[in-house]
């Protein structure tokens, strides 16, 4: 289905050996690892461009310019964003969740008595921020629960509802269990009630197709280095007359059209919300990033890892004590616990085998709370994982159960 050994050739990290066995990576849900293409393109920017942009009027000012906002519309198009100046150039899912939270509170479009709705299965920074602006507004932080299979309980959603709800923040895929939320029927019911929307796309976006404009929310957020580009680069989109609707929220450089001591006037989208030299590398990086996964395809990327998950299952399955967590068949995550094992120990263990996995509550504590876990141990597949990955890595379970019991 898919040339693993050819796609392999693309990461160098992947050649290497760790603990003197070839290097099996699975923790791609907490980082991938970069493809030639992406590391060329950041290479390329600092070899041959490298300038401060949007000010300058010089050669190497204006080629800087003219590829980071090249870049923004390869990555607006690839959202199917309205409009280019929807992306704004961020740190990371983390800051662009933060940029949202800080917005709607500085303009009062949170207040106390509303009420915000996230889910059990957020990361912990879908969760805090919205904590710390309740803490401010006096805003009431509502949570749509979890069922034991690890999706969320619609019915219970449906009476969270109302005209009270103020915002819904939901990921779009759990980084814990791997469960694909069903977002667009969601933010069609919080529509309904005029709640505004925010999806945590940072696991939906190096798996599954975004198009902003079928999805029907307002904010969507993602980060680069968890989609093959590298780190300390994101993306806000936001609809175009929500944005300008908010004002900034950080101040500075870029995000104005006109200083006094007496006043500033603040400049259009998306500068309005990129205040400081941003990084130019990375939003670079990010459109040879998704470049890179256009060219491979996303349904079959997605096709790929949901069987590599599958035959991960398969090997597992008879092993005593085994608990799956998250529906199996919904992404390319393999989230477990086996009785009387725990997961750090068998996280060392495969370590010693060269195989990475996360292990651990994965960002998501009241997830692991309404499990009663402090953790599990999660493999999450990638576009250049092949089948002998997946044999290394129950092969290496199998080994280190035997050992533990
Ligand atoms: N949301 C989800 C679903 C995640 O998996 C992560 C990272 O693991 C984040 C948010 C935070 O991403 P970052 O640390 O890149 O800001």
């Amino acid at each position: 289905m898919f040339d693993t050994d050819l796609i392999k050739t693309d990461f160098p990290i992947l050649d290497r050996k760790v603990n003197g066995c070839p290097l099996v990576y699975l923790d791609n849900a907490a980082t991938t690892q970069k493809p030639r293409q992406v590391m060329d393109a950041s290479r390329h920017y600092y070899e041959a461009l490298n300038s401060n942009i949007h000010r300058g009027t010089h050669s190497l000012a204006r080629s800087a310019t003219a590829t980071f906002e090249k870049a923004r519309i390869t990555i607006a198009s690839h959202l199917r964003a309205a409009a280019t100046e929807e992306v704004i150039f961020t740190s990371g899912t983390t800051d662009g969740i933060n940029l949202v939270a800080n917005v709607l509170a500085l303009s009062g479009t949170i207040q106390a008595g509303d009420e915000i709705l996230i889910s059990t299965l957020e990361h912990h920074s879908n969760i805090v921020p919205w904590q710390m602006l309740c803490q401010r507004t006096g805003a009431v932080l509502k949570v749509i629960p979890c069922l034991d299979d690890g999706t969320l309980d619609q019915a219970a959603f449906k009476t969270l509802l109302s005209p009270r709800t103020n915002l819904l923040a939901l990921t779009w895929v759990s980084n814990a269990f791997g469960t694909i939320i069903p977002v667009r029927e969601m933010t069609a019911a919080a529509k309904a009630v005029g709640a505004l929307v925010l999806i945590d796309a940072a696991q939906a976006a190096p798996h599954l197709p975004i198009d902003v404009q079928t999805l029907g929310a307002d904010f969507l957020v993602l980060s680069g280095h968890k989609v093959y580009a590298t780190t300390g680069i994101g993306v806000l989109w936001g609809k175009a007359s929500v944005l300008n609707g908010l004002p900034p929220w950080r101040g500075g450089g870029e995000m104005i059209k006109d200083v006094t001591f007496a006043r500033t006037t603040y400049n259009e989208l998306p500068f309005k919300f990129e205040a400081g030299t941003p990084n130019i590398e990375g939003a670079i990086a990010l459109a040879a990033a998704f470049d890179y996964i256009n060219e491979l395809g996303l349904a079959r990327i997605h096709e790929w890892e949901c069987h590599l998950a599958g035959l991960a299952v398969q090997g597992l399955k008879d092993i005593d004590g085994l608990r799956l967590y998250g529906p199996q068949d919904h992404s390319g995550i393999v989230s477990f616990g086996i009785e009387g094992l725990h997961h750090y120990d068998l996280g060392t263990l495969l370590d010693q085998m060269g195989v990475a996995v996360r292990t651990g509550h994965h960002c998501c504590q009241p997830l692991m709370a309404r499990f009663g876990i402090t953790g599990t141990t999660r493999a999450s597949f990638a576009l250049y994982n092949s089948e002998t990955d997946v044999e290394a890595f129950v092969a290496a379970v199998h080994k280190t159960v035997t050992m533990l019991r």
